[in-house]
């Protein structure tokens, strides 16, 4: 089987890792892919723009692709499943129409109001005046979101009146976010913790990842802006059976009949961002038509079954036959970011201790007597246990190889993830991976997994 991994984050570089592992896997391509997917063993980079439909099949077509599987939303929204579709490949990855979902928030909420999902309480505006005078009425605290994609800094979580109206005069007075911003949602906040709910979809058949939680926030303690997140760890000790049971009745199982019910094909992942306030009710803040970032990275490491045999059950409509067996250990993902993000920041700067995170042993006393083995066949970012399982990846997101040297290239730039027999240990080794990698202003939180601590389970 040959695969298409199109986008070029830290998710893809673990969804390419991990269908690599696939018996099934034959030629793995990422388009365009990372320094990271560059060296990864039996992945292979792809210069093409992962918007760019005709070049994708045209490439599927010469390569004899079988599984197109896109990441990020800016295809999906853009109609690339559509277009892979209909020259005759399989995807995994929904229609432009379902991916509204998460390309318009209004239409979202809308979508939410229609099939009796919980979310908060808002009203979409397109004119200034109406939207500040409906702020005048409701009050603060109070979110203010861009309707459209706006990498996730398109959200405004506005505790004083002041800042809820300067938002509103960005985006619908100053034109900021362009087209994305033209509309803009005002909602309610929510109170409580947030989980990130992922399920795998073949039209009305799901199958519900391990959970997960990220970390959003810039800073320790959940303060500064917003990113594209900064960490994540799986499972989330938040979520018991009881209330992933309740998660899937008020939540995934009608939105699932509302796609169908509303003639909107999906194939693919769901995600549910969701609040879980003091009540224990689960409220939806987003839909993302794709796995999230970070939290992939560590649901990958968890996953024991095929990924590939799941994504092929998907796009063949025989998700029932198939089940995600995931290990017993936890595993937690570090973003290291660049100086700067989630505003402007340098690229260009070298990355050192790449092969000192994967020769590292374990800090976790527990786990240590298994590991510090690394195989000659790995990228120079993985280490494994004394069987063959991998305990710790290095996944790469904005890197670039330039020669021998790996470079930084964006924001986000690796995501240093590894097991543990639970959320502390797994904590422990990857922050012992992280402390071995370097490169110019390089920042991460060193509170990951502060939430399910603080519980004291995992
Ligand atoms: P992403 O980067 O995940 O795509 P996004 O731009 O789609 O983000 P949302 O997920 O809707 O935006 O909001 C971003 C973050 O803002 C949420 O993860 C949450 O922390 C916060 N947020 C959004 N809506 C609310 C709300 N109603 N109440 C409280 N916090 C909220």
């Amino acid at each position: 089987m040959n695969t298409l991994i199109i986008g070029a984050g830290g998710r893809e570089h673990a969804l390419a890792w991990k269908i690599a592992q696939s018996p099934q896997a034959e030629r793995v391509f990422v388009a365009p892919g990372n320094g990271g997917t560059l060296v990864e063993t039996g992945v292979e980079n792809v210069d093409l723009d992962p918007t760019d439909a005709e070049a994708l099949i045209d490439f599927a077509r010469d390569q004899q692709i079988d599984l197109c599987l896109i990441g990020p939303e800016a295809p999906l929204v853009a109609g690339v499943s559509d277009a892979l579709v209909a020259a005759g490949l399989r995807c995994c990855g929904p229609s432009q129409q379902a991916a509204q979902l998460e390309g318009s928030k209004d239409f979202a909420k809308a979508f939410m109001q229609r099939h009796g999902i919980p979310t908060a309480a808002y009203r979409t505006f397109e004119g200034r005046e109406q939207a500040l005078a409906y702020l005048d009425q409701v009050g603060a605290p109070v979110v203010v979101k861009a309707d459209g994609l706006a990498a996730g800094k398109g959200v405004v979580v506005a505790e004083t009146l002041a800042e809820a109206r300067a938002a509103v005069e960005a985006m619908l007075g100053q034109g900021r976010f362009g087209e994305a911003g033209a509309r803009v949602v005002i909602e309610d906040k929510l109170l409580g913790e947030e989980v990130s709910f992922i399920v795998l979809v073949s039209g009305e058949q799901v199958l519900p990842l391990a959970t997960s939680q990220d970390h959003k926030a810039r800073d320790e303690g959940d303060r500064g802006p917003n990113t594209g997140g900064m960490g994540a760890y799986s499972p989330a000790p938040i979520v018991t059976p009881a209330l992933e049971q309740r998660i899937m009745r008020e939540v995934i199982e009608p939105t699932v009949a509302g796609l169908r019910a509303e003639g909107l094909p999906y194939v693919g992942f769901l995600y549910a961002g969701l609040m879980i306030g003091a009540d224990g009710a689960p409220r939806v803040l987003e839909y993302n038509c794709r796995l999230g970032d970070p939290e992939t990275q560590p649901i990958l490491m968890r996953l024991e079954s095929d990924l590939l045999e799941l994504c092929l059950a998907a796009t063949g409509g025989r998700l029932p036959e198939v089940e995600a067996r995931w290990r017993d250990q936890a595993a937690l993902g570090v973003v290291m970011a660049a100086g700067g993000y989630p505003g402007d920041y340098a690229k260009g700067h070298p990355i050192s201790g790449l092969d000192a995170a994967r020769d590292c042993d374990s800090k976790a006393e527990t786990s240590a007597a298994n590991i510090g083995m690394s195989t000659g066949t790995d990228t120079g970012t993985g280490t494994r246990t004394d069987t063959g399982e991998q305990e710790a990846k290095v996944f790469h997101a904005g890197t670039k190889r330039d020669g021998e040297q790996t470079l930084t290239n964006g924001g986000r730039v690796l995501c240093v993830t590894a097991l543990g027999a639970d959320i502390g240990e797994a904590a422990a080794n990857a922050y012992a991976r992280a402390e071995q990698i370097q490169f110019a202003d390089a920042f991460y939180r060193r509170d990951i997994g502060h939430r399910a601590l603080k519980r004291g389970t995992s």
